[in-house]
């Protein structure tokens, strides 16, 4: 690896000819980084007490700060933030989490339509037995059993994620997303009605008839032989799909036509590649890209430095820190970090060579809360053309010192435009 010390002096390195060339850009989000001192950890945080040479470097090479992903003392969910940070105000934009979702796991969907995410579990007598249906692996046969059902003027599809997850989407005139959820998200509790949220009769329209199809899918599923034979082997059949997140499908302008850059994304979830798809980049396939914490971090690294010869900006995300912090495993989310923080050597080389990194998270998740939190979350930009700042270690405290001070999760894309030379002029 080359020397960290001499890049981190070099401020605006110019082109021959004394321009600054358009820059390419690696924007890496680790999601739910952000965390609190902890005392078991000596009163420092996960990212703090980790081993991270590789985003120290990048720190100290860089300009540090700190991002409120959706605003000051806003909580944000994992798909408000992104949208945030990709440069889409989550209040023009957001429509719900099912349509991120169910574009995440290759649904068509077109606008007007209206999408959940499902779980396929275990039902009986309107009581919800298993959420996940035995966490059952294989759904081809009974997703195929529901397809192209149609009521009222409504056409469903149902499309299979991995496991027991599904995508559902009602495609038909006068939809609305503003439902609530069918799923109580707790084992014990009852199957809930799907209703209208705001009174329309878009909204009636729309609860009326996903009702409808949870009834007819839970009889067809209880009598399909894929669960006959789980019954017979003691598991759980897979008798209801259980949907959730309703929401129109959102019109989205490309990150092409927003920012001009051939943008690709390398990510493991399902919600990250549904948000990269809806915004028309190319998500990148990187084997041992999981979406959990075992996720293969070297594998997507590489992935992201070779999008780069034929992508202006790659964006890749890694979840696992978020689950850890779900978990209130701080030892664990520690450990985790330190494991990523060696993958990204790379991205180290990448920045030192010109290439623009970014890296922040999408939000919070104290170990404390085992919940996302409004507590910013550190961010740091390097490459050549960046003014460097003091702070040498990337960490939620070190990086309030930092030159960026404190910004918002839609302040990220100008930024990059900015520092890649391709902001447009305000004013004359
Ligand atoms: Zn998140």
């Amino acid at each position: 690896m080359m020397s960290h010390k001499r890049a981190s002096r070099r401020l605006f390195a110019p082109t021959p000819g004394g321009t600054v060339a358009f820059g390419k850009t690696i924007l890496l989000v680790l999601d739910g980084l952000g965390d609190r001192p902890i005392h078991a950890l000596g009163d420092l945080t996960p990212l703090e007490a980790a081993h991270t040479p590789s985003l120290d470097a990048l720190a100290a090479m860089g300009e540090c700060g700190l991002m409120h992903p959706c605003g000051r003392g806003v909580r944000p969910g994992s798909d408000v933030a992104h949208l945030a940070i990709l440069g889409y105000p989550p209040t023009t934009y957001y429509t719900g989490r099912g349509p991120l979702e169910a574009a995440g796991i290759g649904a068509e969907m077109h606008a007007g339509d209206v999408a959940f995410r499902c779980n396929f579990a275990t039902v009986e007598d309107d009581v919800i037995i298993d959420r996940r249906a035995g966490r059952i692996s294989e759904t081809a046969s009974l997703v195929g059993a529901l397809n192209d059902i149609q009521l009222e003027g409504v056409t469903f599809s149902v499309v299979r994620g991995t496991g027991h997850r599904a995508a559902l989407v009602l495609h038909g005139a006068g939809l609305s997303g503003a439902v609530s959820d069918a799923d109580s998200h707790v084992e014990g509790g009852r199957v809930q009605e799907v209703v209208a949220t705001d009174g329309t009769p878009e909204a009636e329209r729309t609860a009326c008839a996903v009702n409808q199809f949870m009834n007819l899918a839970h009889s067809i599923l209880d009598g399909h032989r894929d669960n006959k034979a789980r019954r017979s082997a003691g598991l759980p059949p897979a008798n209801a799909l259980l949907p959730r997140g309703g929401g129109v499908c959102p019109s989205i302008p490309s990150f092409f036509e927003r920012y001009g850059l051939r943008a690709a994304c390398v990510a493991g979830g399902g919600l990250y590649r549904g948000i990269a798809t809806l915004m028309g980049m190319d998500v990148v396939d990187v084997a041992g890209a999981t979406g959990l914490p075992n996720t293969d971090a070297v594998a997507k690294i590489v992935g992201a430095r070779s999008a780069l010869a034929t992508h202006d900006f790659v964006f890749v995300h890694i979840k696992g820190a978020d689950s850890l912090g779900e978990d209130g495993d701080s030892r664990g989310k520690t450990k985790f970090i330190a494991r990523i923080d060696a993958a990204l050597e790379g991205l180290v080389d990448e920045a030192v060579a010109g290439t623009l990194v970014a890296v922040t998270a999408d939000h919070s998740t104290p170990c404390a809360l085992a919940a996302h939190s409004a507590d910013p979350v550190p961010v740091v930009f390097a490459g050549s053309s960046v003014r460097t700042d003091s702070v040498a270690a990337f960490g939620e405290r070190a990086c309030a010192d930092g030159g960026l001070g404190h910004v918002s999760g839609t302040d990220v894309m100008p930024q990059v435009m900015n520092l890649i030379g391709r902001q447009h002029l305000y004013g004359a």
